[in-house]
């Protein structure tokens, strides 16, 4: 008798949630590390996902009024140290260039040579070297407001690395404008905050919770940060897209002056927001299950598969004239602006291999194609976000008439269960007995799932909040704009405090 396989990744979410992260990504091939400690190889699947997701925001951006430009890798460490807080945050973390030439030793092996006047660094973020250009850029009120974004990669040298969430180099964009006054300014901040938080809801379908981040969690330099927060399926948060307000610190230290319309002269006001490929990390921890992805049909690669299945070359010739026929009635479709992307897998490999190979991969619509289904002129089809991968037998016309609502109506579900999720893993906590219990592993050896997302009160002091790291490894993710106003007393040190925040594990 054959082996009943349980699930299609060797791992569990429950039997160990971190290593099943990988292993999803290994069997969905998204991505894959190299030989260069901490950077990743992302692989065509995990690449077409980002590049999904570039093609919607970009939209998203140029629609509220953005370009694009590019700036230099490189930033002179002059240029770096012209904002203090800036500096020190990322100062561990920068890598450097200090040579320009290889030369070979006595030895026959290449050496640096050519040592450099001063040292360049690889961007870690680009506010300096962009703020650089702006100063000369800005001269007038008449020059305002400059609205660009940045699609490229930064090197943040980190010494835990982990696929799509920390990476030493990473794939992000990076929007940096200038304004005239505050205001205009805290604008753009929320408004681009918002931004990502429709992305993540409409196109990720990973509701978020939108707020501002506590003084310890602030971008180096910044006046004040603000983040959506998702909720991973064991329970950790996620921060999946920033916007800070930086006031005039910036425009400071690069020198980002213009005259007023009363000519008087002024430092302008700036902002700058990111997202980066650790919303492919994201997806893959909030929406997939132990057989592997699960892709929302907006940012799925390709949105059907077609196995075809056949004995010999007659049914080979009627089931291909079949599936060509679907192609063709499907071609013209669209999902929300996307052509609608169907794949064949032709590959000479057993049935369940493929069956099981797309499952992994996370395609919506996996639907078989025989000779049977060929006489009945129906499909096979299979929904992916369906936990029993249950196969329905839908007539071709009617398939092809609902696809899009099909699709649609999947986006929803996926969206709708990790709603679900993240409601009923959010818990109002007053006493920190409870807040403890809730947050203390049963077994520190084996990791679990555990904790939530607590909606406690915090008096603002960075000394509780720091307290609280400590014991339990819980800070305040954020202070969500959704929270009203409420009295209550601080969850660590008892005093006054007028909202509630959210504490959680994070990544
Ligand atoms: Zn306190």
């Amino acid at each position: 008798m054959a082996e009943f396989k349980k699930t299609a990744i060797p791992v569990t979410r429950e039997e160990d949630y971190p290593q099943w992260y990988l292993e999803v990504i290994k069997a969905g091939e998204l991505a894959e590390n190299s030989d260069v400690r901490g950077c990743m190889v992302i692989k065509p699947w995990g690449y077409t996902i980002w590049e999904n997701m570039q093609r919607e925001l970009d939209q998203m951006f140029k629609d509220t009024g953005h370009v694009n430009a590019y700036f230099p890798l490189f930033i002179p460490l002059e240029y770096l140290q012209q904002e203090a807080d800036h500096v020190e945050g990322f100062a561990k973390e920068c890598a450097v260039v200090t040579h320009h030439r290889l030369s070979v030793n006595s030895e026959g092996k290449l050496v640096p040579d050519g040592k450099l006047d001063e040292p360049l660094v690889v961007r870690p973020t680009s506010e300096t070297i962009i703020g650089a250009s702006y100063a000369k850029w800005v001269n007038s009120y008449r020059d305002l407001p400059v609205l660009i974004n940045q699609w490229a990669n930064v090197v943040r040298w980190e010494m835990r690395t982990r696929l799509f969430l920390r990476t030493t180099e990473f794939l992000w964009q990076e929007g940096h404008t200038v304004h005239a006054t505050r205001e205009e300014a805290m604008e753009e901040t929320y408004k681009m905050l918002n931004v990502y938080k429709e992305f993540a809801e409409k196109v990720l379908a990973l509701p978020v919770i939108e707020g501002e981040k506590s003084e310890s969690e602030r971008f180096p330099g910044a006046v004040s940060t603000y983040s959506i927060e998702a909720m991973m399926q064991d329970k950790k948060a996620l921060q999946s897209g920033t916007s800070h307000f930086l006031g005039q610190n910036f425009a400071k230290a690069s020198k980002i002056k213009f005259q007023s319309k009363e000519g008087r002269e002024e430092f302008a006001w700036t902002t700058s927001w990111g997202v980066s490929t650790r919303l492919i990390g994201a997806l893959v921890m909030a929406h997939s299950d132990d057989n592997g992805l699960i892709l929302p049909p907006r940012i799925a690669p390709a949105h059907i598969v077609l196995l075809p299945i056949f004995k010999d070359e007659n049914e080979k010739k009627a089931v291909n004239e079949y599936i060509d026929e679907i192609k063709k009635e499907i071609s013209g479709l669209r999902l929300f602006d996307r052509k609608i992307v169907i794949l064949v897998d032709n590959r000479d490999i057993r049935g369940g291999e493929k069956n099981w190979y797309w499952i992994k991969k996370g395609v919506p619509l996996k639907i078989e194609v025989g000779p049977k289904d060929v006489e009945k002129n129906s499909l096979a089809v299979v929904k992916r976000n369906d936990p029993d991968l249950k196969k329905n037998f839908i007539g071709r016309d009617e398939f092809i008439k609902n696809l899009i609502v099909t699709l649609s109506t999947m986006q929803d579900e996926i969206f709708e269960k990790a709603l679900k999720f993240r409601n009923e893993n959010t818990i109002e906590i007053d006493n920190y007995d409870d807040f403890k219990k809730i947050f203390t592993p049963k077994n520190e050896e084996k990791p679990e799932l555990h904790g939530c997302f607590a909606r406690s009160h915090w008096c603002g002091n960075r000394k509780c909040e720091e307290a609280i790291k400590e014991e339990l490894k819980v800070t305040v993710r954020n202070i969500p704009m959704s929270e009203k106003e409420s009295e209550g007393k601080c969850i660590y040190c008892g005093a006054k405090s007028s909202k509630r925040v959210i504490f959680a594990k994070s990544y």
